[in-house]
């Protein structure tokens, strides 16, 4: 019996209907490879109008780089044919008239007719699938390193937390223990003759509470300049004066024997931010002092030019091991010939970043056992 005898026209007209108006590119091809029927939705998609594909071998619709394997495809599927429905289909690339690609998906089907076998070839375009699942996974690659980051952060965060628990129970215990003992003491003088010892406890314990509060200020200026919230307030003063003005302040620190050399050259005014520049000097001075032993002097040596001033703290004290050097500007890092010294670990760090702030530079020069020179260069503006 001849099948098609059977169907009946309306059954014909749905199929036709079916052909023109799914919404999915469908090929038939022949067994030589070329394009024999193409509905509109395929003509649409490879760009081609009415009848341009038929009769052209099916090649035309492929990547140039693909043609070639695919011949041999086409020619084994032929001999071997097999169904292969949507769900298995094949991912591969589509070429339109105007030379675009596509990603499409294809299924293949197989019948054989009178005239000879042919191959159905169903077409899906996954443009937007294949965008979607493109940005999908960008966007799981971006969450990705967000999280990534703020987890680095917690940890840095979590780190710094412990280090500081660390630093404040170690650097608070002297001070705090000798605030008390003096308090002690002191109570313990009440005789009027003893007013002298009395008051050198109270002196005492005003060290011990401002080394306190030392401590507590450059943890507080570390949070400040590491959030970005310092801010910069520059001013005309006497530059010389204002280093008179730090060795004052650090006299109390000398130890026996100790001085501070102090030489100035160049012009006096100049145009900066006193409040960083006074923490950059404190904290070099107190450092030349702090690792010197008695009767080594610590010198300060300025030059002011027009544009630059060149500022140098040189000691002659316990000097930086030559293989802990680079490490001496990360924050809480203290050299292992300092650890008997009192100190935090933060100035330094504090320094470089305020030397960073005034887009100035900082470097030492070290010998263990001989001292230590730090310079900074920083550039200068003109006054108002
Ligand atoms: P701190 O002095 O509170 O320990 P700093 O950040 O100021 O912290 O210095 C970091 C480390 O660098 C010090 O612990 C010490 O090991 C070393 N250092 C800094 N300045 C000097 C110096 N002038 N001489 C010798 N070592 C120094």
């Amino acid at each position: 019996m001849n099948g098609q005898e059977t169907i009946s026209p309306a059954i014909k007209a749905g199929f036709k209907a079916m052909f023109q108006y799914v919404t999915m590119g469908v090929l038939v091809i022949s067994g030589d490879g070329r394009i024999a029927l193409a509905n509109p939705w395929a003509k649409k998609l490879f760009g081609y109008q009415k009848e341009a594909l038929n009769g052209q071998l099916v090649e035309m619709l492929i990547p140039d780089g693909f043609g070639k394997n695919h011949v041999k495809h086409r020619e084994g599927y032929f001999k071997r044919r097999r169904a292969r429905s949507m769900g298995y289909g094949l991912s591969m690339s589509g070429r339109r008239k105007d030379g675009k690609e596509l990603p499409l998906e294809i299924s293949l089907g197989h019948y054989l007719p009178g005239e000879g076998q042919l191959a159905l070839i169903f077409i899906t375009d996954i443009t937007e699938r294949t965008r979607s699942s493109e940005e999908f996974d960008a966007k799981v690659r971006e969450r990705t390193l967000e999280l990534t980051q703020s987890l680095a952060r917690e940890k840095g965060l979590n780190e710094m937390k412990s280090r500081f628990v660390a630093m404040a129970s170690h650097e608070f215990r002297t001070p705090l223990s000798a605030i008390l003992s003096s308090l002690s003491l002191a109570e313990s003088y009440r005789k009027i003759d003893e007013e002298e010892k009395r008051y050198r406890h109270i002196q005492r314990i005003r060290a011990s509470v401002k080394n306190l509060t030392g401590i507590l200020d450059e943890f507080l200026s570390l949070d400040k300049v590491e959030q970005g919230k310092v801010e910069l307030l520059k001013e005309d003063f006497d530059l010389c004066a204002f280093a008179e003005d730090m060795i004052e302040e650090v006299n109390g620190m000398l130890k026996a024997g100790q001085h501070i050399d102090f030489d100035y050259k160049g012009q006096r005014g100049i145009f900066q931010d006193k409040k960083i520049l006074r923490n950059i000097f404190l904290n070099l001075l107190t450092n030349a002092i702090k690792y010197s032993a008695e009767k080594q002097a610590v010198h300060l040596d300025i030059n002011a030019g027009k544009k630059r001033a060149v500022i140098e703290v040189r000691d002659e004290g316990i000097g930086i091991p030559a293989d802990e050097q680079k490490k001496i500007f990360t924050k809480f890092y203290r050299a292992r010939n300092a650890t008997n010294i009192q100190g935090t670990g933060l100035g330094l760090n504090i320094v470089k970043r305020y030397v960073d702030l005034l887009d100035g530079s900082i470097n030492f020069l070290s010998l263990a056992g001989q001292g230590t020179t730090f310079t900074i260069e920083l550039p200068l503006d003109q006054g108002l």
